[in-house]
C-alpha cells in the first residue's frame, strides 16, 4: 500500500502559470504584465527554453498573416474572418476575434523589434500567401518566428517574469468538485533533480507542485507523433495534459503536410521548386528512377506542377486531378511509405526530359522575368534565391553537389483544444489553451494564420485573467491539498509499478522506443495524407489495450527515463484520439478534403460517391469523393470515464451585430465583456 505525504513537497504559488515558452506562451506572459498582473505572480514553466517550434522552425519566406493595412487595398476584420472561415469547420466568432486583434498583435511585435518591412510612407506591405485572396501576408524572411521568439523573450526577461526551465509539466490539477470543474494547479518534474538510480522516493523528490489560479497551456503541436516531420526535433508537444484534464478537442482530423528535407528539417517550398529540380528515388540496391515521369504525361505538365508546388506547398486533396501540384506529394508518399524507397531532390541535373522550350509558360515566364535562366537547377536557384542554398550549406549540406533527401512531412495541426473567445477551455474554467495546441483553425487556413492565432490567443487569455475576478480570486486550500494528494497517490502507485522489474504474466515487455515506433508507424499508415479505413478499427483496439497496460509493459531502468516514458504515454493517448477522430470521420462518410485523401473499399450510392483516380502507376488508389458537405460542422472529442465521446457541432456564424460607440464605451467601462452572463 503506497502512502503520500503532501508536506514533503514545496508548493509554489502564482496567479497564472504558463506551460511552454514558444511565441504564444511568452506573449501571453507579457500581456499579463501589461494588463496589470505583477510579474512575480506569473511564472513560465518550460521543458526547454529556446526549444519548440517558434524558436527553431522556418521556411523559404516564413509568413505572418494579418489584416491588410497597405495602400488602397480595402480590407476589414469581417472580410478577413470570412477568409479564415473559408476552409470550413471554423467558428465565425473565433475567426472574427483573430481578425480583429491581428493588427494589435502585429504592432505589438513591431514595437518589440520584429523588423517587418515597411516602405517610405511607413506602409507595411503585404503579399499573397496560400488560401489568401488579398495581400495580407508579411515576413521578415526565413526566420520570422525565431525573431518573434527572441524579441518576446527579451521583453519577458526585462519584466523579470520567472521562468522555470527544464521543468516538464505532467499533470494539470483540476478541482472536479467545484460547481464547474476548474484548474487549480499543476505538477511538474524538475529534470535537474532526476538521478541515475532507480528509486521511487528519489524519483518523487523531482516533483514540483504549483498552486495557481490560472493555468495557460502553450505546449505547441504534437510533433512527436510523426516519423516524417518538419517540426524541429526539440518540439514534442504534450496534448495529453489537456486531454487528461477533461478538455474538449476539435478538428483532430485536420493537419498540414508537405514536402520537406529530412536530414535537416526544412520545407522545400517556394524557389526550391520554382527552379524545376529533378526528383528521383533509390531502392535498397541504389537503383535510381525518375518516378514522376510515370505520373505526368509530358515534361510540360511536370514542370507546371513542380513550379506550382512552390506556391502550393501544403498537400491539398483538390490538387490531384488535372495533374495538380499535390500529385507530386502523392507520388513521393508512394515511393517512400509504400515502396520503401528513398526520394531525393537533385539540383545538379535537370529532369530527364527537360527542355527549356517545353517548360510550362508559367514557369518559363517567371524564371525569365526573375533573370533566373540557367543550365541546371542549381544555377537557376543561385540566381533566383542564393539564400536558399546557404540555408543548407550552414547545416553542412551542399545541394550544389549532393542530392537532398525529402519526404512528405507533418508540419502543423489545425485542430486541437476547443476554447471560447477568451481562449479558455469550454469544459474547464481557469484553464486557457493558446498557440498551436489550441484548435481554432478549420480544414485549411491561410499561410501565416497560425502565428497570428498564437499571438491573439495570448492577448485574449491575459485580458480575461487581468480584468475578471480571475486576477485575485483565491483557491480553497483544503480542496487544493485533497486534489494534489489524490494525484500524487496515483503517480506514486503507477511509478512504483514502472520501477518494479517484475515481468508481467500476460504482457510482452516493450522498450520506450519500441512503443514510440509502433505509434509513429500507425500514424504513417492511417493519419497522413492517405487515410485508409481498412484495418483502422482493429488497430484502435490494440491501442486501447496498450493504454490499459502501459505501466505493466514498460519498465524503467533508472529514474532519468521517466521523461521519455511520459512522452511515450502522452503520444499513446494523443494518437488514440487522432485515430478515433479519423475512424469516426470514416463512419460519418467523410470525403477526401484538406490535407488528406480518404480510402474506403465501397462506394455509397446515396451520397453519389465516386473515386478520385490518380494517373500512371498510382491508378490503383481509389480516393473517395462524395456530396456530403461537413464544412459547417466541427467534430469534437472528450475523454470521459476512459471513453472518447465524439460529437459533431454546428459551426457558429461570424457575428455581424457590430456595436454603437456610446454603448460599447459604457460596456467597456463596466468591464461587461468579462462578467458572466
Ligand atoms: C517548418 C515550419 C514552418 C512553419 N511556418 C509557418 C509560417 O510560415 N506561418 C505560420 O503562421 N506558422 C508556421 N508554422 C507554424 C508555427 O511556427 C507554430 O504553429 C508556432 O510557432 C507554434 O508556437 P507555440 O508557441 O504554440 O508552440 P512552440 O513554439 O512549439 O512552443 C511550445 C513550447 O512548449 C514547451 N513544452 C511542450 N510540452 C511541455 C511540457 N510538458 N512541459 C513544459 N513545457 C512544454 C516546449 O518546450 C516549447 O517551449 C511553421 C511550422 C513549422 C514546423
Amino acid at each position: 500500500m503506497v502512502d503520500i505525504n503532501i508536506d514533503q513537497f514545496e508548493i509554489y504559488e502564482y496567479n497564472s502559470v504558463i506551460i511552454g515558452s514558444g511565441a504564444a506562451g511568452l506573449n501571453c506572459a507579457l500581456h499579463l504584465v501589461l494588463e496589470g498582473i505583477p510579474s512575480d505572480k506569473i511564472a513560465i514553466v518550460t521543458d526547454n527554453l529556446g526549444g519548440g517550434t517558434s524558436f527553431n522552425a522556418g521556411s523559404d519566406k516564413q509568413t505572418y498573416y494579418k489584416l491588410s493595412i497597405y495602400g488602397d487595398q480595402a480590407d476589414s476584420p469581417y472580410e478577413l474572418a470570412k477568409d479564415l472561415c473559408a476552409g470550413g469547420a471554423m467558428h465565425g466568432d473565433i475567426a472574427l476575434i483573430e481578425a480583429t486583434n491581428s493588427i494589435r498583435e502585429f504592432f505589438h511585435l513591431v514595437q518589440l523589434g520584429v523588423p517587418f518591412p515597411y516602405d517610405e510612407y511607413g506602409g507595411f506591405v503585404g503579399y499573397k500567401t496560400d488560401n489568401d485572396p488579398k495581400q495580407r501576408a508579411t515576413s521578415i524572411g526565413p526566420f520570422t518566428s525565431q525573431k518573434m521568439g527572441d524579441c518576446l523573450l527579451n521583453a519577458v526577461n526585462e519584466k523579470n517574469i520567472p521562468i522555470f526551465d527544464k521543468y516538464y509539466a505532467m499533470k494539470i490539477l483540476v478541482d472536479e468538485a467545484a460547481k464547474e470543474p476548474e484548474a487549480i494547479g499543476l505538477i511538474c518534474i524538475n529534470y535537474d533533480e532526476l538521478s541515475n538510480d532507480k528509486n521511487i522516493d528519489t524519483l518523487l523528490s523531482s516533483l514540483r507542485i504549483f498552486k495557481t489560479r490560472n493555468v495557460i497551456i502553450a505546449t505547441g503541436g504534437p510533433a512527436i507523433l510523426y516519423k516524417n516531420s518538419v517540426y524541429p526535433k526539440s518540439q514534442k508537444g504534450t496534448t495529453s495534459l489537456a486531454i487528461e484534464a477533461g478538455c474538449k478537442l476539435q478538428n483532430l482530423t485536420e493537419s498540414q503536410f508537405g514536402l520537406a528535407s529530412t536530414r535537416f528539417r526544412w520545407n522545400v517550398s517556394g524557389s526550391y521548386q520554382q527552379v524545376i529540380p529533378r526528383y528521383f528515388s533509390l531502392d535498397n540496391s541504389n537503383t535510381e528512377r525518375e518516378f514522376l515521369k510515370f505520373v505526368f504525361p509530358s515534361f510540360t505538365e511536370l514542370s507546371r506542377a513542380t513550379f506550382l508546388k512552390g506556391y502550393q506547398w501544403p498537400f491539398n486533396s483538390t490538387l490531384i486531378e488535372g495533374f495538380g501540384s499535390s500529385l507530386i506529394d502523392l507520388a513521393v508518399y508512394h515511393e517512400t511509405v509504400v515502396l520503401h524507397r528513398k526520394v531525393f531532390l537533385d539540383y545538379t541535373k535537370n529532369p530527364e526530359s527537360y527542355d527549356f522550350d517545353h517548360l510550362h509558360p508559367i514557369a518559363k515566364e517567371y524564371l525569365s522575368n526573375s533573370d533566373a535562366i540557367g543550365d541546371y537547377p542549381i544555377n537557376r536557384l543561385r540566381k533566383l534565391n542564393e539564400q536558399a542554398i546557404k540555408v543548407y550549406s550552414k547545416q553542412g549540406i551542399d545541394i550544389a553537389s549532393e542530392p537532398l533527401e525529402v519526404a512528405v512531412c507533418n508540419q502543423h495541426l489545425n485542430g486541437g483544444i476547443s476554447c471560447d473567445g477568451w481562449w479558455e477551455s469550454n469544459t474547464i474554467n481557469h484553464l486557457f489553451v493558446i498557440g498551436e495546441i489550441n484548435g481554432s483553425h478549420g480544414v485549411h487556413r491561410p499561410g501565416g494564420a497560425a502565428l497570428n492565432a498564437g499571438q491573439v490567443g495570448g492577448l485574449r487569455a491575459a485580458l480575461k485573467i487581468a480584468h475578471s475576478n480571475y486576477a485575485n480570486q483565491s483557491i480553497n486550500d483544503e480542496k487544493f491539498r485533497d486534489t494534489t494528494k489524490r494525484e500524487l497517490f496515483d503517480i506514486k502507485t503507477k511509478w512504483t509499478t514502472l520501477l518494479e522489474n517484475i515481468p508481467s504474466v500476460n504482457e510482452k515487455i516493450l522498450t520506450i522506443n519500441d512503443l514510440l515506433n509502433q505509434i509513429q508507424n500507425r500514424m504513417s499508415k492511417y493519419a497522413t495524407i492517405i487515410r485508409p479505413l481498412k484495418g483502422l478499427e482493429s488497430e484502435i483496439l490494440t491501442i486501447q489495450n496498450q493504454l490499459n497496460s502501459i505501466t505493466k509493459v514498460i519498465k524503467l531502468e533508472k529514474n532519468t527515463e521517466i521523461i521519455d516514458y511520459l512522452r511515450v504515454k502522452d503520444s499513446l493517448l494523443t494518437h488514440f484520439f487522432f485515430l478515433k477522430a479519423i475512424l469516426d470521420y470514416h463512419f460519418s462518410n467523410g470525403r477526401s478534403r484538406g490535407s488528406y485523401l480518404i480510402l474506403r473499399e465501397k462506394l455509397l450510392d446515396s451520397l453519389s460517391e465516386m473515386y478520385i483516380l490518380p494517373p500512371g502507376y498510382l491508378k490503383d488508389y481509389k480516393f473517395i469523393h462524395n456530396n456530403l458537405d461537413l464544412s459547417k460542422k466541427i467534430q469534437t472529442l472528450q475523454w470521459k470515464d476512459k471513453q472518447v465521446l465524439i460529437k459533431w457541432e454546428n459551426t457558429r456564424d461570424i457575428p455581424s451585430d457590430f456595436g454603437w460607440f456610446e454603448n460599447v464605451w459604457k460596456d467597456f467601462l463596466n468591464r461587461k465583456a468579462f462578467k458572466p452572463n
